[in-house]
């Protein structure tokens, strides 16, 4: 069974390409955040529809008011929703409102603050240009424009884009439907009763935490203990989800199971072992079709591993790009010893000041157990393979948590 570590890079693209986006559906305005688009939209109607009035006012014929101070005779009024019919005559104005049509005859528009106001006359007190304070009908989008593109991954301001383009719901990809379990006799769920040789499992609520903020919908099968029956009959429940993935049981300790126990039903591995720290024993292939993530047990490794596989893998699956997840630059506070061929995550507080690079500070302790310190951390520091000795101060890539 030996084989080659591979690259994060490498297992990352080979997870991305045996992924299918889920099927599209119609979904409402207001249910559509963060998710993304199946198709393009298009814009039903123009924006503005008219021209309309960009300040409170008086909309004037700019000649009239070439100089200054200008009288002018003040004929109707337009509030915003309404419009004043009637065409504006030489020395005339309209009391106009923002958001406003601009009255026919009428170029310019005086803001109220430029202007005295007695009885039915108005004083501008600021010369007028053609076209000032005026929103153009068509400015922000036209009927038949495609605004927004399918494969996009909706923000507020999309959201706020496809209703004024009049579009009350959207076809988008189905959230992609994650079961998973762990595999262990040694894990019992939060708050059960617990024996003397067992241990809390953290991963089942951690990873369901992590599916919700990437975008799929989380199906927690529960805890297998480590039979090779008991973790065919997990994997059986995934049947008909979008992705399964297992915890624990993956490298080849004598109770790892979950590799032997799947392959004679119906587990088809790409690979298994990947070139990084925490989190060696990483495994991925096929189920039964459905695309399989096999994380390791060691909570840490669990979560970076699921970080740095998974949100991709359902990033994918939700219909967008996937990606590796963005680094940014940070300096060392501390000095780092020469790394080997694993990619390494190391868990660090980060310091911010103004003007300048943040600062990571690598924790002394990077026990791949350690949940107390995955939790502190802001971000993990990202040493490639082979990295040499790095001084306090060295610029180094920094995948962030929490900042
Ligand atoms: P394994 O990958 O099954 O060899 O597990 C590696 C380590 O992670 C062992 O110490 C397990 O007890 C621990 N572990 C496995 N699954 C979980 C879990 N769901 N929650 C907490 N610890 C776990
Ligand atoms: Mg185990």
């Amino acid at each position: 069974m030996a084989q080659a570590l591979i690259p994060v890079a490498e297992a990352r693209a080979r997870i991305l390409a045996m992924l299918t986006p889920t099927a599209a559906e119609p979904v409402m305005l207001a249910n559509a955040a963060g998710r993304v688009l199946a198709e393009d939209v298009v814009a039903r109607r123009t924006q503005p529809p008219a021209d309309l009035s960009a300040m409170d006012g008086y909309a004037v014929r700019a000649a009239d008011v070439a100089s200054v101070p200008a009288r002018l005779r003040v004929v109707g009024e337009a509030p915003a929703g309404g419009a004043y019919d009637g065409t504006l005559g030489e020395g005339e104005a309209v009391r106009i409102f923002t958001g406003a049509p601009v009255p026919q005859g009428a170029d310019a528009i005086v803001i109220q603050e430029d202007t005295e106001r007695y009885g039915d006359i108005v004083i501008a007190r600021e010369s007028a240009v053609p076209g000032r304070n005026i929103r153009r009908a068509g400015l922000d989008f036209k009927e038949g424009a495609t605004g927004l593109v399918s494969g996009r991954k909706l923000s507020p301001a999309d959201i706020a884009f496809a209703a004024a383009m009049n579009q009350p719901s959207l076809f988008l990809h189905r959230r992609p439907r994650v079961a998973f379990f762990s595999t262990g006799d040694e894990l019992v769920r939060p708050g059960m009763p617990i024996g003397p040789n067992q241990i809390v499992s953290s991963n089942n609520d951690g990873l369901a935490a992590l599916i919700v903020e990437a975008g799929g919908v989380p199906l927690d099968l529960g805890i297998a203990p480590d039979r090779r029956e008991a973790i065919r009959a997990a994997a059986r429940k995934a049947i008909g989800a979008d992705m399964l993935v297992t915890l624990g049981g993956a490298s080849v300790g004598d109770h790892d199971l979950v590799q032997s126990a799947l392959a004679e039903d119906g587990l088809d591995i790409d690979f298994w072992r990947i070139a990084m720290r925490p989190g060696k024993p990483l495994m991925f292939g096929r189920y039964r079709n459905i695309p399989m993530l096999g994380l390791p047990g060691n909570p840490v490794s669990a979560q970076v591993c699921a970080l740095l596989f998974l949100v991709p893998a359902l990033t994918r699956l939700a219909g967008g790009e996937g990606h590796a997840p963005r680094t940014v630059p940070a300096r060392l506070a501390t000095p780092l010893a020469a790394n080997d061929q694993r990619e390494d995550y190391l868990r660090a507080s980060i310091d911010h000041v103004p003007g300048e690079l943040p600062v990571a500070t690598p924790f002394p302790k990077q026990d791949s157990s350690m949940l107390s310190l995955l939790s502190a951390a802001d971000c993990l520091i990202v040493r490639p393979p082979h990295a040499p000795a790095a001084e306090a101060g060295a610029l180094v890539e920094v995948l962030p948590l929490r900042f």
